[in-house]
């Protein structure tokens, strides 16, 4: 049996990896190097270029010449080079024939069999168009391996030797972040699995983006518009921004100098000043960071490692930014554009010896929040969305709350089943209903606990125990799998502008509650929690003096202020606690206050 080797088939480089002398070993390409360009070109007479020189057509030869067709993996789209219509798996096939050619070269063999790896997110129309370019490449590709589960493989083996699994379990945080694309995952290795449990990233994020802002400023700088510049000279300047960005990695500060003809002009450019220009690219970094440590919070596991992954994490202004924001645990930052590679290789090597590492990939998430309608003492026609199941739940997903009678003597409680992100019920979808009794009591005296189980199939059973007797009644709901449609925020904008018949006052807190409602849709989690009880506690002052009101409008105010914040740099409300109880950062004795009223109703008041 001929060699197995592992590739790498990414979105701008490509690498391929073997087993050879007990260790995973990068193959080099024709120049020697690891790492090849995934650009295809096409010459007038017909010859194809791969690679470096392909790579180089870029700029001289855009016509011939394609990049990223990973990006259209297992969709319809053609390329057309030189005339001639391509389709994504096409190019790719060009690219995996490339590394295969210098496989054989390199191990004197010829080389029959690929495990490739594929993105977390890939599915199954652009894994089989994988597969399909390595048929089209003359490749047996039996297996694909997840890009994260590559890296954690790689991670927990170093480069190699005894492969096989079986060590101790840990929860890797793989931030991989390339040329255009930022992929975050949470993997769990236990045995001989590595389980995917969440991933996000952001599609058009990545060191390209770096490059460009480099550009922009180099231009700013010797009074130029980057904007007005000819393709040639924008590509031009773009090329010279990488290669300084990449300068950047070995030493604290350069020159960045570009020439064309007569023209000559020159920026410095230090680490300090990237972070800088670079911020906000910073802040984006961060976004799917805490919305998968969002979902290990909600499974319970906490990264006990984050390997950084991908050419753009050699910037030390990136590893900079990650060591500061997830300071606690191990970081493995080396040879991070090789470790996809050195792990798929690792893979190839297991299936030679025929053993097994089980591969899981969780892609089912729930993508609307299931929740029921909250007793609103305000308004008593308008109940209030309590979330269950928050929305991206991983699935299936088993989630329970308790609530109490909010009546004297009530004789049954009853459960309403709604689909949706809005603070009103009336606003999402209903679902359903259940009735339970319950024994006659003062109120807030009984309590119903309220389980919702949902799975892949979008079926909700609904369980309902009377908590006094044990009482349990269950309903089977089979939901839509349509998620809300965005233009509800159209309609609060709406609603709003119908307002200025209000006096002045009254508008004031009808924009408080507006702004809350769309915040509490917003966020998920504790925050949103939060937002609830807050805004419920605003609403019920509606009868009080003006004083007090405005008390507390203030006050709500710099709280919604906070959130949006959080909800801006994070997008997702992965917060800690202690951010939501420090959040007033003035003490004003009218804070303080208000603070103090709204604990003490919370306190009395608040019963779920
Ligand atoms: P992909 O996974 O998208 O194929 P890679 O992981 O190979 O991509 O990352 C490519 C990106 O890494 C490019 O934007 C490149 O400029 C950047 N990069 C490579 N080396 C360095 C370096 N030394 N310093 C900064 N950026 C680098
Ligand atoms: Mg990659």
């Amino acid at each position: 049996m001929g060699k197995i080797i592992g590739i790498d088939l990414g979105t701008t480089n490509s690498l391929a990896a073997v087993w050879q002398d007990g260790e995973s070993r990068l193959i080099p390409n024709s120049f020697g190097e690891y790492l090849t360009p995934s650009v295809v070109s096409i010459d007038e007479d017909g010859s194809v270029y791969v690679g470096k020189i392909a790579k180089e057509r870029l700029i001289s030869h855009p016509e011939r010449t394609a990049a990223s067709f990973k990006r259209s993996m297992g969709i319809e789209k053609r390329y057309t080079l030189g005339g001639k219509s391509f389709r994504p798996e096409e190019l790719s096939a060009l690219v995996l024939k490339k590394l295969k050619e210098d496989a054989q070269r390199y191990l004197g063999e010829p080389v029959e069999e690929a495990v490739i790896s594929v993105p977390a997110y890939f599915n199954d129309m652009a894994r089989k168009a994988t597969k399909d370019a390595g048929a089209l490449a003359g490749l047996r590709v039996e297996r694909i391996i997840n890009e994260p589960s590559a890296a954690a493989l790689a991670c927990r083996k170093g480069s190699g030797k005894d492969a096989g699994l079986g060590e101790e379990d840990e929860t890797i945080l793989v931030f991989d972040f390339g040329g255009g694309t930022l992929d975050v995952s949470l993997v769990d290795c236990f045995d001989n699995v590595i389980e995917i449990i969440s991933v996000s990233g952001d599609n058009h994020l990545g060191g390209n983006d770096f490059d460009q802002i480099i550009a922009e400023q180099f231009c700013k700088e010797n009074d130029m518009s980057f904007e007005k510049l000819s393709a040639r000279q924008k590509s031009m300047i773009l090329k010279s921004a990488a290669d300084v960005k990449c300068a950047l990695t070995e030493k604290e500060e350069t020159v960045m100098v570009v020439t064309d003809g007569d023209f000559r002009q020159e920026m410095r450019l230090s680490n300090k000043k990237l972070i800088q220009i670079a911020m906000p690219l910073f802040h984006k970094l961060m976004v799917p960071v805490k919305a998968v440590l969002n979902d290990g919070v909600r499974e319970q596991l906490r990264p006990s490692e984050v390997v950084l992954v991908g050419g753009s994490c050699k910037m030390p202004c990136v590893q900079q930014y990650i060591r500061h924001f997830l300071s606690a645990g191990k970081m493995t930052a080396v040879n991070p554009d090789c470790m996809v590679a050195l792990g798929v290789g690792l893979y190839a090597g297991i299936k030679e010896r025929n053993e097994e590492v089980r591969d899981l990939l969780l892609t089912d998430i729930c993508p609307f929040t299931l929740g029921t309608g909250l007793f609103n003492p305000v308004d008593p026609s308008r109940s209030t969305m309590e979330p269950i199941i928050e929305r991206n739940s991983v699935l299936p997903c088993r989630k329970e709350k308790r609530f109490q009678t909010v009546g004297d003597f009530q004789k049954t409680v009853k459960v309403d089943v709604y689909q949706g992100e809005a603070y009103y019920v009336d606003e999402n979808i209903f679902l359903g209903e259940l009735m339970v009794g319950v024994p006659m009591a003062l109120k807030g005296q009984e309590s119903v606990t309220v389980r919702y189980t949902y799975d892949i199939n979008g079926i909700l059973i609904i369980d309902v125990r009377v908590d006094s007797t044990g009482e349990e009644i269950r309903r089977v709901i089979t939901t839509g799998t349509d998620v809300i449609p965005q233009d509800k925020m159209d309609e609060y904008v709406k609603k709003l502008e119908q307002w200025d018949l209000y006096p002045a006052e009254r508008e004031e807190n009808q924009l408080v509650i507006a702004w809350g409602e769309r915040l509490f849709a917003q966020a998920t989690g504790e925050l949103r929690e939060e937002i609830g009880n807050r805004l419920r506690y605003f609403q019920q002052l509606q009868d009080q003096d003006t004083y007090k009101i405005r008390k507390h409008r203030n006050h709500i105010l710099a709280f919604f202020k906070h959130v949006e914040r959080i909800l801006a740099v994070y997008e997702t409300a992965w917060v800690q606690p202690e951010e939501i109880d420090h959040w007033y950062e003035e003490r004003t004795k009218d804070s303080e206050e208000a603070e103090e009223e709204y604990t003490r109703w919370y306190d009395g008041h608040f019963t779920s």
